[in-house]
């Protein structure tokens, strides 16, 4: 505890759980609404530590209450420090939860979670720990909520859970305080079609995903809403409620259907998407019929205003719709807004759209193509039926311009990018165009044109971000790379295309994944070839060829272990017959792995890579997926007889001796570890025996000293024996400043060998993120890494993203 910053005085004669502390960060004021300010006075009774967790305390921070979690990991064996907090809560009218935090050295922190219990089961939310200088507001999203057992609703919280989970061996603490709710008080409920989960099961996994899908839409808009359960809707829940949207509710519980008559009876609006319950026709006047499916592919292809379309709606919204409900207008009470149209531009005579004075129907979900186009039907939609909620998201919308990349708003924008071009007249040309179109939009919005203001507002968004990428300033010499995930590249690109676009914009190599535990997409003779490669070709043979024509290295990159999810069923079948796939711990078997100690699975992937190096002129082999999927792995029959030879006798007792028996424990650990071990080692004396100046490298997890043990993945002795020429931990956070801790320790395990950190741009909620990934290329920048390299290379990523590096951050001298 010498190192920590922080230092607390318990006065013990005032109250004993109470301390002061000198040097945290002070609090900043909130304005949400409190459900907690942790007044305890026995905090340690109401937050009640887990098995090995120590009690929490209380800290005064100017006047208002902390509580102070300790992280006791140094010497323990613990998983994570955790504390319940039994409650009562109704969370159903708010998008989640939100507190304070403050950690001063969160990198023993792997991740934290929140939990919250309802019922038979918990919502569960991951959060990362923001920068450790201040004070940050962390938010718990209800639509981020991962679900475990069987919860009652958000109406049943009865249980907060916060747990940090162990990254390192080295003590932490975190502070939190104010929780609190967030998003209350919005006008628009968004009604989540649950009841299908009883009536429809198979619809469920869509109605989350079309629910999720709108709610997206609307924060985009900047509307606030609440998304709620049709299990939930109550006339109280909807008192201040002005619009509901059913984004997708294949069954309408009878007491939802009564509700919404009522609601529309006193002038509420709907906005429903491809079902709407036939008990709402007469109160919105407009009739529906049956499911439409598509002729051929590209039937439903773009939704086009009629001659009496909804103001402000685009002229083409496009949308990849594969069948639409029948619907038709209402004389004297509805009217089509929109007709579908063809792929190749021709109307199909199918509405698209029906609006009547209090309801808006969409004949199909809203699927989240063309993102700008539906986010301005969205707000046609919304405008039409509420034209307050139309100035809200104006309002919003505006206000949002300028917030990227360090900026917080227009102003802070304007300046720092114009700082940072240092005289650029490229960028000063770009900031004049981005300044003129802001005035415009305000002017527009003060005028009342909600529409045209929100459509120039993002325009001079659009062009502050490209200021800000053409100002950023390359590094030379540097490792830039992706992987790409596709054996056949960039959809909808030729290899030749895809390599070519990498090079104009200055990266300098590709990791494109060619082979997996049971598949090649390249004439093998080791692992059978995938059936797509005799139509398409040998995938290796078209990247290398494109990557030596621009001038991009070229590694290969195989998954070991994990046969694939293109691997053929009779191999899967054949290795499973003899005994070579995994076995948990419980005794279940997991067919699509490959046991790592079995010694024919070694020589395959030993064997299947030394073949890639042997007959393709690749500059490296990359190894994924090169551990263990967890630790309740493997425990074939196979495993035992071999552990039982390193072990010197028969094992009685197997498996729980080998986490029960302290002799065995750390035994099977090490043999773990050297059946990956082995293959690593293998691959790269090999390999540089039959192509010496080859790199071998890998994709490992980001937590060396605790991944080794879980997973058997013990990369820093990879890197100490020189059997990688450079690494590539996942380091996939959208938390920059987690980002850089992680990579900050992961430096001091490659030693010597370069550490080419990971970016999940692909795994962001924003895919095509890319002032979060210049940050983070900026990161990797300030700790002299030589290099990152990004997941993954998509056709987003290809035609978005890349060419807005190439104008500035990875631009070529
Ligand atoms: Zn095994």
């Amino acid at each position: 505890m010498s190192t920590r910053v922080i230092a607390a005085y318990a006065l013990a004669c005032v109250a004993p759980l109470v301390a002061f502390a000198e040097r945290i960060p002070p609090m900043p004021e909130t304005t949400y609404d409190i459900i907690d300010d942790f007044s305890h006075p026995e905090p340690a009774t109401v937050w009640k530590p887990m098995a090995g967790s120590k009690p929490v305390s209380l800290v005064k921070i100017g006047g208002r209450t902390a509580l102070r979690m300790r992280c006791n990991f140094q010497g323990t064996r613990m998983d994570r420090a955790s504390w319940d907090h039994e409650v009562k809560l109704d969370l159903v009218m708010c998008r989640g939860l939100q507190f304070l935090f403050f950690c001063p050295n969160a990198s023993p922190v792997a991740h934290f979670t929140v939990y919250l219990h309802s019922g038979d089961g918990w919502y569960r939310v991951p959060f990362d720990a923001p920068a450790s200088a201040a004070w940050s507001i962390i938010t718990i999203d209800k639509n981020a909520a991962n679900v475990e057992g069987r919860p009652a609703g958000w109406d049943e919280v009865d249980t907060i859970r916060i747990s940090a989970w162990r990254g390192q061996d080295t003590d932490t603490e975190f502070y939190i305080a104010a929780m609190g709710t967030f998003g209350t008080g919005g006008q628009i409920m968004v009604v989540r079609g649950d009841s299908a989960a009883a009536q429809a099961p198979n619809e469920l996994e869509s109605v989350r995903r079309y629910a999720g899908v709108m709610s997206e839409l609307l924060d985009r808009a900047g509307l606030s809403h609440v998304v709620l359960s049709d299990l939930n809707v109550t006339s109280e829940r909807l008192r201040d409620i002005k619009l509901i949207v059913l984004p997708h509710n294949p069954t309408t519980p009878e007491t939802l259907t009564g509700e919404l008559v009522r609601f529309l009876g006193a002038s509420g609006k709907l906005v429903a998407c491809y079902n709407l319950p036939a008990s709402l026709e007469a109160s919105v006047g407009i009739r529906t019929g049956s499911r439409i499916s598509q002729e051929y592919q590209g039937h439903f292809a773009s939704i086009r205003p009629s001659h009496d379309g909804l103001q402000g709606m685009p002229a083409i919204t496009e949308q990849a719709s594969w069948n639409v409900r029948e619907a038709s207008a209402v004389e004297g009470r509805s009217r089509v807004a929109a007709w579908w149209f063809s792929d190749n531009g021709q109307p199909t005579g199918k509405p698209a759209i029906i609006a009547s004075h209090n309801c808006v129907f969409v004949t199909h979900v809203l699927l989240s193509d063309d993102p700008s186009g539906k986010l301005h039907l969205l707000l046609a939609m919304v405008g039409n039926l509420v034209p307050d909620l139309w100035r809200e998201a104006a309002q919003s919308c505006l206000d949002r311009v300028g917030h990227l990349g360090p900026y917080d708003s227009f102003g802070a924008a304007k300046e720092g990018i114009t700082e940072a071009a240092s005289g650029d007249s490229r960028v000063l040309r770009i900031l004049e165009t981005a300044d003129r179109l802001h005035s415009q939009a305000l002017a527009m919005l003060s005028e009342g044109k909600y529409s045209q203001a929100i459509v120039t507002a993002e325009e001079s968004h659009r062009s502050l971000i490209d200021a800000y990428c053409v100002a950023q300033k390359p590094l030379s010499g540097e490792h830039r790379a992706f992987w790409c995930h596709s054996a056949f590249g960039v959809a909808g690109m030729s290899w030749d295309r895809a390599v070519q676009l990498l090079a104009e914009n200055g990266f300098t190599a590709i990791l494109p994944n060619m082979l997996w535990g049971g598949v090649a997409f390249y004439a093998s003779d080791v692992l059978p070839v995938a059936p797509a490669v005799e139509e398409e070709g040998d995938q290796i043979d078209l990247c290398v060829a494109a990557c030596r024509k621009y001038g991009v290295q070229c590694h290969i990159w195989k998954v070991n272990y994990n046969m694939g999810w293109a691997a053929d069923k009779t191999f899967m079948a054949k290795m499973k017959t003899q005994g070579r796939t995994q076995v948990g711990y419980d005794g279940s078997s997991n067919d699509r792995w490959l046991c790592p100690s079995h010694p024919e699975n070694q020589k395959l992937e030993i064997d299947a890579m030394l073949e890639v190096a042997r007959n393709y002129g690749v500059d490296g082999l990359h190894f994924d997926y090169i551990r263990y999927p967890g630790s309740e792995s493997c425990f074939c029959e196979g495993c035992r007889l071999r552990f039982e030879k390193v072990a010197g006798r028969r094992l009685t007792n197997w498996p729980n001796c080998v986490r029960n028996d302290d002799s065995l424990r750390e035994k099977w650990l090490d043999f773990r570890r050297q059946q990956i071990t082995g293959v690593v080692t293998a691959v790269a004396e090999e390999a540089r025996k039959i192509r010496p100046d080859i790199k071998i490298s890998a994709a490992v997890f980001r937590d060396w000293p605790v991944d080794r043990n879980t997973v058997g993945q013990d990369w820093k002795l990879w890197c100490d024996r020189g059997y990688l020429d450079f690494v590539c931990p996942m380091d996939y956070t959208a938390s920059s400043s987690h980002f850089e801790r992680m990579i900050e320790q992961q430096l001091t395990w490659a030693g010597k060998v370069p550490c080419y950190p990971g970016i999940g741009l692909s795994v962001w909620s924003d895919s095509a993120d890319i002032c979060k990934l210049i940050e983070q290329i900026n990161i990797t920048r300030r700790l002299a890494t030589g290099g990152f390299t990004v997941f993954n290379y998509g056709p987003t990523q290809a035609n978005e993203v890349l060419p807005l590096l190439g104008k500035g951050i990875t631009r070529k001298r």
